[in-house]
């Protein structure tokens, strides 16, 4: 690790820490006392500063405003048992990062401004990593465009930040979703696989409608046919069909890669089950519900880690399941949890140590 990344440190002279309350603390809400901020201009990034968290002040002409060049990453730090803190695969999400950019034209942010950038900013905010199962300090790295210049192209220059915020645990009830057939969030050829703001501005209009008829989520399916299934809101998905677990595949790059996703695909492998990455047909779902074979539907995330689906609704059909009973979705949380938390030997190098 390259451990000499100049960082300009002003540290603030009141930490807030006193004032929050770790027993509330709703999703993305509370934000640590230091946030890292550095700025891309003239081919080159500049200093980089780590700061108390305050607000920007931004042109009204800024690009990313108007045009959307704006990506982002979601990881989570934790203390093991003895207290240490450690980041859970932030390599995965740097190079995740990196591929948003190259997509949204943007430049490259460099492996030491992310990875020592962010292992300094947690290190001096550490005190904010709650040390309860469950509980963690969601890191959420961005990038905008900054040209102050009303015309539609690539930014010249760009602003790449890190901000930390402590959460709770992340208790999803068994989720009801609705198979939208309306509504598209990624084609092939589009932005489907990166993690761009636009992403999600976009998704906004179909989550709403389903909300509005009783359901948590929509899950989405091609652009095309309105068929094969892709993924859940911020989550990846997942179905256990006999005795195999099957999950979309990546080919057409419509589907954000999840580090969760990937770590469920490692964890069912290595306790024995059959994973296969391949298109998913909503009818053969129908099917597999219908002959008694469709056992669990689950989606995988960052910030739930795992969440159940009790209901999967497509038209007018309507498929239950009693989550109780589950086998496959609570072992993979628990194998997550056990590695996190010590109990289990991190064969993978998942916990980059702070
Ligand atoms: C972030 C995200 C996921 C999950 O990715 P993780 O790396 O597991 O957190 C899945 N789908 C979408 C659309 C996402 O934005």
């Amino acid at each position: 690790m390259i451990a000499t990344l100049d960082i300009q440190v002003t540290k603030t002279g009141k930490s807030k820490l006193p004032e929050i309350d770790f027993n509330n603390l709703p999703f993305g809400k509370y934000f640590t006392d230091h946030m890292l901020e550095v700025d891309y201009a003239d081919g080159e990034w500049k200093q980089v500063t780590i700061k108390p968290f305050q607000n920007l002040s931004l042109s009204p002409a800024l690009a990313a405003i108007h045009y959307g060049q704006s990506i982002f990453e979601g990881i989570k730090a934790y203390k093991d048992r003895e207290g240490n803190p450690f980041i859970f695969r932030p390599f995965d999400n740097y190079k995740r990062f990196n591929v948003s950019a190259e997509r949204m034209m943007m430049p490259a942010v460099p492996e030491d401004i992310f990875i020592e950038g962010m292992r300094r900013l947690i290190e001096i905010d550490k005190d904010w990593i709650p040390m309860k199962t469950d509980y963690s300090l969601y890191i959420r790295p961005f990038m905008f465009s900054t040209d102050e210049v009303i015309g539609v192209k690539a930014s010249d220059s760009y602003k790449f930040m890190i901000l930390l915020s402590p959460t709770g645990p992340y208790y999803s009830a068994p989720m009801k979703i609705y198979v939208e057939e309306k509504y598209t969030r990624a084609a092939r050829g589009g932005i489907g696989f990166a993690k761009a703001a636009g992403n999600y501005g976009s998704s906004m209009m179909a989550t709403a409608v389903a909300k509005k008829q009783g359901y948590d989520q929509v899950l989405w399916t091609d652009a095309f046919e309105h068929k094969y299934v892709q993924e859940i809101g911020t989550m990846n998905v997942f179905f256990v069909i006999g005795d195999k677990v099957l999950t979309p595949d990546l080919e057409a790059g419509t589907i954000l890669e999840g580090v969760t996703r990937d770590s469920a695909i490692a964890v069912l492998r290595e306790e024995g089950y059959t994973v296969e990455e391949t298109s998913i047909n909503i009818d053969d779902v129908v099917r597999a519900y219908e002959a008694g074979e469709l056992k669990e539907v689950f989606g995988t995330g960052t910030a739930a880690t795992i969440s159940m689906i009790r209901e999967l609704r497509y038209e007018d059909y309507t498929m239950k399941f009693d989550t109780d009973s589950w086998k496959v979705a609570p072992t993979v949380k628990r194998v997550l949890t056990d590695i996190r938390e010590g109990r289990k030997a991190d064969t993978r190098g998942w916990m980059f140590k702070i």
